[in-house]
Order: C-alpha cells, then structure tokens, then sequence
C-alpha cells in the first residue's frame, strides 16, 4: 500500500466514524467555524479545567476532510494541557504550510509526533482543500481565545 492510500484510508476511517462525537453541557468554551467555499461546518465543545483539555465534543456537517480533521484533531487535544493544544496548532499549521517553523515531523523529535493528523499533510497539494482541513484549528483557536477574553 502507497504512503497516499494509506492517508487516505485514515482519513475516511475519521470521516466515517468520527471520535468524540456531540455536545458537552455547561461547557468552558465553544467555537463555531463555517467555510463558505465548501459548506463545511464545525461546532465545538470543550471542558477545560486546570489548565488541561479534559473532554471535547464535535458536531456539525461538511466534507470528509473538514469532518475527519476535526475527529482526528479532538482525538489529538484530549488530556493535552493548553501549553501542549498551542503546540499542537502552531505544528499543524506548519504541517499544512499555513505558517512557518517546526512542524515537529522530525522524528528525531520527542513527543512530537502527529499521529493521524499526519494523514492531512496529503491535503497541501489542493489548496482549496487546506482551507478544509484548517477549519477545526482555527475553529479551535478562536474557541480557546473567546474563552480567554
Ligand atoms: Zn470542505
């Protein structure tokens, strides 16, 4: 199996079985995120509490890149602290060439692994797609700064 059948089987394993599916009641801090150009939408619910992602909840419709980032991203940021979350985006835009830097691919690396969010990086050939693929993320950020402010 190629290394792009092999993404692509993980991503509609996300997309057609998505983790942490629904809502969390009472929630810490909740972000909505539409993307026009393709009709991806995406609502999230977080439970934060020392300083630490304790439960995360997905819901909303669109493509099976926009529906299996978020899986694959609420599967990533669970347990995290928020220190680890930033991390995370900062590394996930990097990987989809969105911003410069160390996208902790390096194996050499510790702890810095992606997993399956690694899946995604097939997506930066289709630059419409990014935009997909991005919107959990930014989705995520503005959650977490509404959250702050
Ligand atoms: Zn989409």
């Amino acid at each position: 199996m190629s290394l792009e059948d092999l993404y692509r089987q993980v991503i509609l394993d996300h997309y057609r079985s998505p983790r942490n599916q629904g809502h969390i009641e009472g929630c810490d801090a909740h972000g909505e995120g539409h993307n026009p150009l393709c009709g991806d939408e995406i609502f999230l619910d977080l439970a934060i509490g020392d300083d630490t992602v304790i439960d995360v909840a997905i819901s909303g419709q669109g493509c099976s890149i926009s529906q299996a980032s978020a899986s694959m991203m609420s599967e990533a940021i669970k347990g995290k602290t928020l220190v680890e979350v930033d991390d995370l985006i900062h590394r996930f835009k990097v990987m989809m060439n969105v911003e410069q830097g160390d996208d902790g691919l390096d194996p050499a690396r510790p702890g810095a692994v992606l997993g399956d969010l690694e899946a995604l990086q097939g997506v930066r050939k289709f630059p419409v797609r990014i935009k997909c693929a991005s919107l959990p993320w930014t989705t995520l950020e503005e959650a977490l700064a509404t959250r702050e402010g």
